[in-house]
């Protein structure tokens, strides 16, 4: 089974595999047995009776349709089902319109009762702790219990209504729509800062509540439901969802026995959350009320909740004491209990003549135990941040996390897509919220990003010198959107800034204001990517504050891809690729499902004009003439020679062609189109031309070529498209004549770039061709990935040989390697197999299995669509004798035709000589050390990056696991050359 990749990540950044519960059903069922069917010792609200009304208005009107499909959308598609196995879809096929359900909600809500069917759930156990060892204790793995789907839509549909019918307390930040975490821990470093300012003394602690969801009384949340004076009708349907309530709990070794839920909340079941909230509120609220909290100015602050994660705050020790009080008589009404051993807490004082204090006085403690004191040095972990009582929040070294993650990436056994992966999906996230809610600086940041960008270019073999506007462009621009995290963290953070000066709770939009300097909103809208002239104001005046709504700055991918744009040469023709999903499509993982992660690879340079070519070497290298291609020797090696000109890569170029040939013709089959491949159309003028595809159907031909063109700019392809145009409509008129029947007929060209572009004008022949919507989009995405797939394979055809002659190079004795020697062999020696055989045929030499790519065009197009063969497509190198005029021995024209040449054919100059050598030595003027592989030989020993170096494939090997041919060796030994520059 394919590992997902969250557990890969987990497995890779934590070094431990996480999966279900270890401890043996029998055990874990005991254990919550003991827990949900605990006594309930809820004695009454006592003091903390007394509470705020609720709206009742819109509590007990009936449930409408549309009230159900709003909450339907609201649950995630993949949302695991109930013990009845019933999931979203479900629900949406047996009810599309939410009638049906509305109807049976609405019963519930008459007859104040659930059915029983619904009262039964599953518990799935969640870690706690990363430690295996902590794991194999019950306690660290928290259960979440999950009911029904149809009970948890009706849950969300009450939770909605509920949460307007009942305010909870603003102090009070758990589930709630406000960014809880980021306010809290605002209102730490608000408070920090207003104690150093007006050296008042400072005493916080934070509270660790014992499982509280779980021990949390069913007569409890009652009871606040009645003070509240919520609708009885109401009140009495939830009570009777927790009447006869059940849950199996699922472990590694099967479920356990039934366990009646006879105490506490479902944790999974939508309106938990706030029924939790309700029952803890009337303690807030007396301890705001009440108790001795910190003085913030206009108003004192006594408690800080996060759900269940609590800090009481005072002025003074006894002021504490207080709070504690109150909270210890609340946990003694209401039956929850404090965890003693985990409550953490300190008293600062800055007021004394000799310095800072801390700690100087006796631990509070509750019910007869005294809490942990912070010692200096000693830090307290408050909603996943650090918080030392002297420093404040922890300043996390982003930098040092991100470099420690990637070396784990690195060193795990990965394939680099992967490692790309589990870096952003997982990796880079986890430093994105350290970061922002500590205060981490944008320097650090960038570096960071530096950083994070070495690892990726490294990973996907791109030279140091690539652009960033490939890694940070959106998929749908062309770009592989790696996160950017100076950009990502400033833009949160501007966010939460605007948010907190524009708070409902005027205390926290007070504390904003005063501990956040008024700069530092534009300063990080600016570093977020957003211009001065966007910039938000932020509003004085604090009434009326929650209307001001927050819109975020330009997109900063979009600004990356302009950039890369208009880079020479990387964003050469770039600009076509602009939201353009077509052409795109290859970019996602499911597209390319197939692909080898060497073809990818080789595309992603290919966008960006970063192919390992000798162009390529020069242009980081010293600058001078381009050297001429190693294979023809004719004009400079770019990719755009290699991919679009070079003699000897144009095997591999008809191949392309062809391919997108045979496909066009299978969908006018599908349409049952007559299609005519290569019809031979004689003129008027007696010469004639070979139109690729012809398509007749009734009255209508079209008459179609493809043309594979370079796409540095749009008018290049449209021109090709012209081209054909004009050429073949002249074939009109002859075919008019050849299908009397036909009344309309047309010529079109089909043109697509080499980098995978597809024009838009190829739609109007699919169209013609009586292709669905759907199916136009799904040809043309098919047609994009097998163009840039089928220029890899150009590439990687050429380079393969450039390859090979190294290897030669080396094998041969010196005597071999001379030039002379070789001269010999042109002027009439027989040629041995070895040296005739240019195609790399090398890879069944040495013994390896797989070669289909290179050597079997047909078997892969197989794999690729899974389809049976046309004899029209079987048949790459027809095309070739058409297009040069030849004629056709049957033995060229089928795929393994080359090798008739080994076995003994006269060759011609062009097909015989595979390095093209001898062209190059009878007609121009280079030195034999230029052209012949021995001369590349030495290269390698004296320059760093040769050609063979910089060719991804090498990996490829290691990554499938194949035995080291010497030339994977010879990758082998440029890898740690790479890490030397890389740290
Ligand atoms: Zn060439």
């Amino acid at each position: 089974m394919v590992e997902s990749p969250g557990k890969l990540a987990r497995r890779v950044l934590d070094g431990s595999e996480i999966g279900r519960c270890p401890i043996g059903a029998k055990e874990v069922g005991r254990y919550f047995r003991g827990k949900w069917g605990a006594k309930d010792e809820f004695k009454g609200l006592g003091q903390f009776a007394c509470m705020s009304r609720s709206r009742t208005k819109c509590l007990a009107i009936p449930i409408s349709e549309k009230e159900v499909i709003l909450a339907r959308k609201l649950i995630k598609n993949d949302s695991a089902p109930g013990p009845d196995g019933v999931v979203k879809t479900d629900l949406i096929k047996w009810d599309p319109s939410g009638k049906l359900l509305a109807w049976i909600f609405n019963g519930f809500m008459v007859n104040q009762k659930i059915p029983d069917i619904l009262k039964s759930n599953r518990t799935t156990l969640i870690p706690k702790d990363k430690e295996a060892e902590a794991l194999k204790d019950v306690t660290n793995w928290r259960p979440i219990t999950i009911g029904p789907m149809v009970l948890r839509l009706f849950s969300a549909i009450i939770n909605k209504r509920l949460t307007k019918a009942c305010p909870i307390n603003v102090r009070q930040k758990g589930f709630t729509n406000a960014p809880g975490c980021s306010e809290n821990l605002l209102l730490v470093e608000g408070v920090r800062e207003r104690s150093i300012k007006t050296r008042a003394p400072l005493a916080m602690v934070f509270i660790d509540l014992a499982k509280a969801f779980d021990s949390i009384s069913h007569v409890h949340l009652r009871q606040t439901l009645v003070n509240r004076r919520v609708d009885p009708g109401i009140v009495e349907m939830i009570n009777d969802s927790y009447c006869g309530c059940s849950t199996r709990v699922q472990t590694d070794n099967g479920y356990s026995g039934r366990i009646a839920i006879e105490i506490g909340v479902k944790q999974g079941d939508p309106l938990s959350p706030l029924l939790f909230n309700l029952a803890i509120d009337p303690l807030l609220a007396k301890l705001q009320e009440e108790g001795d909290g910190f003085d913030m100015g206009d108003e004192k602050l006594t408690v800080m909740a996060y759900a269940d994660d609590l800090v009481l705050l005072s002025n003074s020790w006894e002021g504490m004491n207080k709070n504690m009080g109150v909270l210890e008589a609340f946990c003694n009404l209401t039956g929850l209990r404090v965890n003693t051993k985990k409550c953490h807490g300190f008293l600062v004082d800055r007021n004394k003549r000799n310095g800072i204090q801390l700690n100087q006085c006796p631990p509070w403690s509750l019910g007869g135990t005294d809490i942990n004191m912070v010692k200096e040095g000693e830090m307290v972990k408050y909603l996943g941040i650090k918080i030392s009582p002297l420093r404040g929040p922890y300043k996390p070294d982003v930098e040092a996390q991100i470099l420690t993650m990637g070396l784990q990436i690195t060193a795990a056994n990965l394939k680099p897509t992967q490692r790309v992966e589990i870096f952003c999906s997982y990796a880079i996230p986890r430093s994105f919220y350290t970061a922002v809610n500590n205060s981490s600086n944008q320097t650090c940041l960038r570096n960071a990003d530096s950083l994070i960008r070495r690892f990726i270019k490294d990973w996907l073999h791109l030279k140091p010198g690539t652009c960033n506007g490939i890694l940070y462009s959106k998929q749908q621009d062309g770009g592989l959107a790696i996160p950017c995290l100076s950009k990502m963290v400033a833009r949160c953070k501007a966010k939460r800034v605007f948010k907190l000066y524009h708070s409902n709770d005027l205390l926290v939009a007070k504390v904003a204001r005063a501990v956040i300097n008024p700069g530092k909103f534009g300063k990080l809208w600016r570093a977020g990517g957003g211009s001065s002239q966007s910039l938000l104001v932020v509003q004085e005046d604090l009434t009326n504050v929650e209307s001001v709504s927050y819109r975020g700055p330009e997109c900063w991918r979009a600004e990356e891809f302009r950039k890369w744009a208009i880079k020479n040469p990387q964003g050469f023709g770039i600009c076509l690729y602009e939201k353009d999903k077509i052409s795109n499509a290859w970019l996602r993982r499911v597209e390319r499902a197939k692909w080898r992660e060497s073809q990818f690879i080789c595309a992603i340079q290919m966008r960006c004009n970063m192919l390992p070519t000798l162009e390529l070497g020069n242009r980081f290298g010293p600058r001078g003439n381009i050297p001429l291609c190693r294979a023809c020797g004719v004009t400079s090696e770019t990719g755009s020679h290699i991919l679009g000109s070079c003699r000897e890569t144009k095997l591999n170029r008809m191949e392309r062609h062809n391919r997108l040939c045979s496909l066009l013709a299978q969908e006018g089959a599908k349409k049952k189109w007559e299609v005519f491949c290569e019809r031979r159309v004689t003129k008027r003028d007696c010469s004639w031309a070979v139109p690729d595809l012809i398509f007749v159907k009734k009255d209508t031909l079209l008459v179609v070529d493809i043309t594979v063109r370079s796409d540095g700019s749009l008018d290049w392809l449209n021109k090709g498209r012209i081209e054909k145009e004009t050429k073949y409509k002249k074939i009109l008129g002859p075919l008019q004549l050849e299908f009397p029947q036909v009344l309309d007929l047309s010529a079109h060209g089909f043109v697509m770039g080499t980098r995978g572009k597809w024009l838009e004008s190829n739609f109007l022949v699919l169209e013609k061709l009586g292709m669905s919507k759907t199916n136009r989009l799904r040809f043309a995405k098919l047609c994009s990935k097998i163009t840039i797939l089928k220029s890899v394979d150009v590439y990687q055809a050429f380079n393969k040989r450039g390859r090979k002659g190294n290897e030669e190079g080396r094998k041969h004795t010196p005597s071999d390697m001379n030039p002379q020697g070789r001269k010999g062999n042109e002027e009439g020696r027989k040629h041995t197999p070895s040296d005739m055989n240019p195609q790399g045929r090398k890879g069944n030499e040495e013994g390896r299995k797989h070669t289909p790519s290179d050597m079997n065009p047909q078997g892969r197009k197989g794999n690729e669509e899974g389809r049976k063969h046309t004899p029209s497509d079987m048949n790459p190198q027809g095309r070739k004798g058409n297009e040069e005029g030849r004629k056709h021995t049957p033995s060229d024209m089928n795929p393994q035709g080359r090798k008739g040449n080994e076995e003994g054919r006269k060759h011609t100059p062009s097909d015989m000589n595979p390095q093209g050598r001898k062209g190059n030595e009878e007609g121009r003027k280079h030195t034999p050390s230029d052209m012949n592989p021995q001369g590349r030989k030495g290269n390698e020993e004296g320059r760093k990056h040769t050609p063979s170096d910089m060719n991804p494939q090498g990996r490829k090997g290691n990554e499938e696991g194949r035995k080291h041919t010497p030339s994977d060796m010879n990758h082998h030994t440029w890898r740690p050359t790479v890490f030397k520059t890389f740290f």
